[in-house]
């Protein structure tokens, strides 16, 4: 006992209910970020949440502990309503799930350990041997391979469809889908999107693959990796996706200083994944997921900044004589990508891949002229990163397939951050010179 114990019974210290809503009008996510899911009451009234660096929890009696178990082990359905043992869950972590659901407008959210651990379990969670997984292309190297070589070890396969397909086309690849799933024995199992794609910035029609999905009366979820214009620019549940993952190393992380991922939706596509989370590990860490909670709270006014920079930048690389076209969504060319756009996007994000005229050659000059913009993989930190996918992300992509999806030779993908514009600007003058 200290000084400092707080008197539950005292009113000035009892719990308050959360505000989520102020004479009826509803608080922002930006808003919420400060506080949703934390009472500083029940933590000797620190402001921020401290860390709680435990495996464990105290059980206040034998029959809370039968009780929380009976929702760990799904005796009863939907999960603990106590904290069990920190493989499960823990206070850092339910905090950060509850305000990762406010930006995607989720039911629920459950944190891991990278973006790849959250994908991998999903999928692990819903195949089943024999089925088919539906997937758009390009995908994230590893969630692909993921896919293709590691789920097929237990007779899982997949039919993919390029982005930007249209209802027809993917009424047809998913017709091909349940034919090769009747003809293995299993069933379609899951729909997995990753909109846009990378590094070519390819959209996926998610309301047309709502409606395909919806008429062949698939019981499946539809998945979508949204790190590329998430949580901001795009909120793939409100055009029909079931479960939004994320890659929160990026634009949610911010800062280009943890790894770490999420899935986010209703509770009955939640409950199997936290299931298998429970039995395999991959959640998020406490201090990871404290870090996280910091960079929620400006991830608004950052990716708001790292979005406008962009939108500069790219006005200037658009005219420049030694640029031969631009992957950027504020600058669509063609017209159902822009049809896509608009109904799905908030904003044209930050990342963007910029085509020079020339090849490998101009690319890595341009590349090593660079100042400002750092010479790295991975995208959406405060700071701009340049990176040429042919020959790094993208170089075990076999040629054709490089090809087939746009990765040529003179691509140079460019995450923009939140540093002054006029400075960008004249960091690539300078490097297109060196060209
Ligand atoms: C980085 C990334 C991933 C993988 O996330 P990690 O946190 O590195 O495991 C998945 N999808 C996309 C689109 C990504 O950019």
């Amino acid at each position: 006992m200290s000084d400092h114990d707080i008197d539950p019974t005292s009113p000035r210290m009892a719990p308050k209910p959360e505000v989520t809503k102020i004479a009826g009008r509803e608080l922002k996510p930006s808003t919420l970020m400060m506080g949703h899911g934390y009472d500083p009451v029940l933590s000797e009234g620190s402001l921020k949440p401290p860390i709680f660096l435990t495996s464990t929890f105290a059980f206040p009696s034998a029959a809370d502990g039968k009780r929380h178990f009976e929702g760990i082990t799904g005796k009863r359905p939907g999960g603990a309503d106590g904290l069990v043992y920190s493989r499960f869950n823990a206070p850092n972590q339910e905090i950060l799930e509850d305000r990762l659901s406010v930006w995607d407008g989720a039911e629920d959210a459950l944190s891991f350990s990278s973006g790849m651990t959250a994908i991998c379990v999903l999928m692990l969670a819903y195949a089943s041997q024999n089925d088919v997984i539906v997937h758009s292309g390009p995908l994230y190297a590893a969630s692909e391979g993921f896919v293709a070589k590691v789920l097929a070890k237990f007779g899982v396969t997949y039919v993919d469809f390029p982005a930007g397909a249209t209802r027809e086309e993917i009424d047809a690849v998913l017709e091909k889908a349940q034919t090769q799933a009747d003809e293995q024995g299993g069933k379609v199992c899951m729909v997995y999107l990753e909109s846009p794609g990378n590094p070519t910035n390819a959209l996926v029609d998610i309301e047309a693959v709502r409606a395909s999905v919806d008429a062949a009366q698939l019981d499946c979820p539809i998945a979508i990796d949204n790190t590329f214009l998430g949580p901001l620019w795009q909120r793939p549940l409100d055009q029909g996706a079931d479960i939004v993952v994320y890659s929160l190393t990026k634009y949610v992380g911010g800062h280009s200083d943890l790894v770490a991922g999420s899935i986010a939706g209703a509770k009955k596509w939640m409950d199997p994944v936290r299931m298998l989370r429970n039995t395999m590990g991959g959640i998020c860490d406490p201090n990871t997921a404290w870090m996280l909670m910091r960079s929620l709270e400006t991830v608004e006014l950052r990716m708001s900044r790292a979005g406008d920079n962009a939108a500069k930048v790219c006005d200037y690389l658009a005219k420049h004589p030694k640029v031969e076209g631009l992957g950027y969504l504020g600058m669509i060319k063609d017209a159902r990508q822009q049809d896509i756009y608009d109904r799905h996007c908030k904003g044209a994000g930050s990342t963007f891949s910029l085509l020079l005229k020339g090849g490998e050659a101009e690319c890595f000059r341009f590349l090593d002229a660079l100042k400002i913009a750092k010479l790295a993989v991975s995208l959406g930190g405060t700071e701009t990163l340049a990176s040429h996918p042919a020959s790094m992300t993208h170089l075990s992509v076999a040629e054709g397939r490089r090809a087939e999806l746009g990765i040529s030779d003179n691509l140079v993908r460019i995450s923009i951050g939140i540093e002054d514009a006029d400075d960008l600007i004249a960091d690539f003058e300078q490097a297109l010179e060196a060209v």
